[in-house]
């Protein structure tokens, strides 16, 4: 193919620079401005959740989350290993030490088992961060059941599920305190950006304090405490106002391809898409797929194939547990021997998402996949 396609790129709706306009002719080109508040308002009604702090990335909001829940050094914060980094640095940020809890295969999240298991080991952690992996949900009835009973509270990592529901509701609203990234990659973007939400004004009015380099209430700047320059600039917001007009949009659409996807791989006994379970409204942000194990194909193999045909693609998220940086860390597996997040790991791919795509080139895309399987199964 001549026009690249990518996993999932910025798609920009047109209303977008009628907000930043705004922010330039009234001069209110800073952290804070109608956008600001009008971004967050909006997110608050979408979700279905009171309050919203718009932030300068989904990692800053996991960040002040954390702190907010009271994480401190030497705590231990139990985290989804089958995620990105940005789920868990700030556990180090803190100088908190996170200890990975395996997925399940029915969801690929958190297995509530494993999490069961894990308090036998780590009987106290500060927190738990449940990740809804590429916009498809956790079990957030076994796993809130299972926090509430230890009475630990729960940071839902929702920056891959703006859109999704479990059991009709909208994912961020789960965990205590949820967060929603805008970077570049995820369903809706303001080129970078994040957003913090929760059910009450203390818990906003904290955590909005901190973002602003906790500034003390005095005619001076007086500080008592640590504080952040993580505020999200209103131009930003702009972005993200002009975006929330096409997210029903977006969402359906990353439901059509990856329905397209099923579709043209229903037939193939070597590939199962991700799976669905009781509740789960993925909004499929990426489509993924999960190579049987007697493929003879590895993801690798495919991931070349859609290469030479100038086609994005690539390996699920490395396990946190398997990486470098993370190798001293704890890990609970729900298995007795391996993890599932490593076999799934081993396994499963994403494959191209963007809202831009056509129905023809996620067509060909899927037959690029079908003929390389093919090919190595000879
Ligand atoms: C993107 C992402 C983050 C971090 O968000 P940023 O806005 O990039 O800092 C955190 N967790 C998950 C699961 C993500 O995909």
């Amino acid at each position: 193919m001549e026009k690249r396609i990518y996993l999932s790129s910025p798609h920009m709706c047109g209303e977008e620079m009628q907000y930043i306009k705004e922010a330039f002719d009234t001069n209110w080109v800073a952290p804070l401005g109608k956008n600001v508040e009008m971004f967050e308002k909006e997110m608050c009604e979408y979700i279905g959740r009171p309050y919203a702090v718009a932030l300068s990335s989904g990692s800053a909001a996991i960040h002040l989350g954390l702190k907010y829940l009271g994480v401190e050094q030497g705590d231990i914060v139990f985290c989804s290993s089958f995620t990105f980094s940005g789920s868990c640095n700030s556990i180090l940020y803190l100088n908190a030490e996170p200890v990975f809890i395996d997925s399940d295969y029915e969801s690929y999240n958190m297995s509530p088992e494993a999490l069961e298991k894990a308090y036998e080991l780590y009987p106290n952690p500060k927190a738990i961060i449940i990740v809804n992996l590429y916009g498809q949900p956790a079990k957030f009835d076994e796993l809130l059941a299972i926090a509430k009973k230890h009475n630990t509270p729960v940071l839902e990592d929702s920056a891959e599920s703006l859109g999704a529901t479990y059991k009709g509701r909208q994912t961020g609203n789960f965990g205590d305190i949820s967060i929603f990234s805008f970077n570049g990659n995820k369903i809706i973007t303001t080129s970078g950006g994040g957003m913090l939400m929760c059910n009450d004004k203390e818990t906003r009015d904290k955590v909005l304090f901190w973002a602003t380099q906790s500034r003390e209430k005095f005619p001076w700047y007086q500080h008592e405490e640590v504080g952040y320059n993580y505020r999200l600039s209103n131009i930003c917001a702009g972005i993200g106002r002009g975006q929330m007009r096409a997210l029903d949009e977006r969402v359906a659409q990353k439901r059509h391809i990856h329905d397209l996807y099923a579709n043209a791989f229903a037939d193939n006994p070597f590939v199962d898409t991700l799976p669905t379970f009781d509740g789960a409204g993925s909004s499929y942000w990426l489509t993924g797929i999960t190579l049987t194990k007697d493929c003879k194909a590895s993801f690798m193999d495919i991931i070349k194939a859609l290469e030479v045909e100038n086609i994005e693609s690539r390996p699920a998220w490395k396990p946190m547990h398997t990486q470098p940086i993370f190798k001293d860390c704890g890990f609970v597996s729900q298995l007795d021997k391996g993890s599932v997040c490593e076999d799934l790991f081993n396994r499963s791919m994403c494959l191209p998402s963007d809202t831009k795509m056509s129905d023809d080139e996620v067509l060909f895309v899927a037959k690029v996949v079908n003929d390389t399987i093919y090919k190595f199964q000879k």
